[in-house]
């Protein structure tokens, strides 16, 4: 068995009986030591995983085994796992062990995939380069001088490298699809409130969504399939049908896309990712799509509206952290006032205090209203356009990124060069809609690029199978 399998053959092969689910978590186990060096798991669950595969090889015996059975899943560092550690790579949570199961892990076990792992990410899912981890930088396994993109680097390389059949990671402004681009994977973010919440370590909780890394659009039709749905214990989880995604992935009419100007007109994009991108529009329209480019004046605010968004409520979701309730605690404090600081100076990183200062800037009261009411009022503005676009398009088409994946360093300097990978990603984050990421070629250096394909909230039955098409055609 090829390690990069997809799950589709992984199923006939365990139907043939030509391997069993033991055989699979050994295969990986062997690869995961191989590449350690690139540094996508801060954890191998071992013991757990064989465990399960001999359980689950007993139910395929018995007609009894779930969906997912022989599927092989890591899951992103700020996803809970009952009595695992979980750190959302930060030194604050150093120690500390998860009280619960995340909702979509427990889909996926009830479903009897094996979760064979904790993967890198960047703190607290602040980052575009997996740079900004307590367990260090992960490498991109196309060329390991270079980001695996952020923050979800970890699960995006344990897909491209092998090491797992799929990955779950969080996409709160582009952090499953960016480094899924980066990697050459599938990524793929739901429709705000379609995934549950529960058991995610939250960032920005009006942002954060759990996505998939696959190697197929087919996989990841089925992993969302599995994990999406009402939740009881996310009271903004959607109560929307769950439709049967991996069943209905052909597309069976002429589409119409649209193509935002200022995006292809960008002075940031990349002119390979452009041609790329304009290669692929051109294919459509001679399969007799309809493509059509838009004007999208409101472009330029969605970046800025992110970042103050996301940084007020990751300023007020991070308060927790404060040495008393959670992981990481200073000895330093002589009073419980200086232990609190001591604590939190000690236990963020740089990105994590600069974002919660931002934040608690822009939530202070003489900034208020300037800042923070302001951004939701564009917020609505940006989100009522896109969707009245996409009530007329079927899809958004844009390039996943504006650059292929940068060299470790390129951009740790400059924040504001870092926030601007996030350029493409963020309109379907402010908005709440589903993205997702298909491969689009490479560049020179053989680098792989993206593609971003955006549809209205809940279409994700028609994003995956226009992405099943897409694959096919950019094959
Ligand atoms: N790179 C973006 C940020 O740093 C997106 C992160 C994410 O989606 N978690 O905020």
């Amino acid at each position: 068995m090829e390690t990069t399998e997809t799950f589709d053959d992984i199923s006939r092969s365990l139907q043939n009986g030509e391997i069993d689910c033991r055989s699979i978590v050994e295969k990986y186990l062997k690869t995961i030591q191989t590449k350690a060096h690139l540094n996508a798991f801060v954890e191998v669950y071992t013991e757990y995983a064989l465990t399960q595969a001999d359980l689950i090889d007993q139910k395929l015996a018995e007609g009894k085994a779930g969906r997912l059975a022989g599927m092989v899943v890591g899951i992103k560092d700020v996803l809970c796992f009952q009595g695992a550690e979980v750190n959302a790579s930060s030194k604050i949570l150093s120690g500390f062990k998860s009280q619960i199961t995340c909702t979509a892990v427990q889909r996926l076990i009830d479903e009897d995939a094996i979760i064979i792992g904790r993967l890198n990410c960047d703190e607290f899912g602040m980052g575009s380069s997996n740079e900004n981890s307590v367990h260090g930088r992960v490498l991109n396994a196309a060329d390991e001088s270079r980001v695996p993109g952020g923050s979800s680097g970890g699960s995006a390389v344990a897909v491209q490298a092998g090491l797992v059949t799929a990955a779950l990671g969080t996409d709160t402004g582009g952090s499953v699809r960016q480094p899924a681009a980066f990697t050459g994977v599938i990524g793929m973010k739901p429709t705000y409130s379609r995934v549950s919440r529960w058991g995610l370590i939250a960032y920005a909780s009006s942002f954060d969504t759990i996505g998939i890394f696959t190697h197929t659009v087919r996989d990841n039709a089925l992993i969302m399939e599995v994990i999406a749905g009402q939740d009881q214990m996310d009271s903004t989880s959607s109560h929307k049908e769950v439709l049967p995604y991996s069943q209905l992935l052909k597309l069976n009419k002429r589409v119409k896309v649209a193509v935002l100007k200022e995006t292809m007109e960008s002075e940031a994009l990349g002119q390979e990712i452009k041609e790329n991108t304009q290669a692929i529009l051109s294919r459509l329209k001679d399969e007799g799509h309809e493509v059509t480019e838009v004007e999208f004046p409101l472009l330029k605010y969605i970046l800025p509206t992110y970042y103050i968004l996301t940084t007020a409520e990751a300023s007020a979701n991070l308060s927790r952290f404060d040495g008393v309730k959670y992981g990481y605690r200073s000895a330093q404090g002589q009073s419980l006032e200086s232990m609190y600081k001591t604590t939190r100076s000690e236990g963020f990183g740089e990105e994590v205090k600069r974002r919660i200062m931002l934040g608690t800037f822009v939530l202070s009261a003489s900034y208020h209203d300037a800042y923070f009411t302001k951004a939701q009022k564009v917020r609505r503005l940006i989100k009522e356009h896109t969707e009245d676009l996409l009530s007329k398009f079927d899809y958004i088409l844009m390039p996943t990124t504006p650059t292929t994946a940068f060299r470790f360093g390129e951009h740790s300097g400059d924040p504001v060069a870092m926030y601007l990978e996030d350029l493409f990603t963020v309109q379907a984050s402010v908005s709440g809609v589903p993205a997702i990421s298909i491969p689009n070629g490479k560049d020179k250096d053989n680098m792989p690029i993206g593609l971003q394909v955006i549809a209205n909230s809940f279409k994700e039955a028609e994003l995956y199978a226009f992405s099943e098409y897409l694959t096919e055609l950019t094959a």
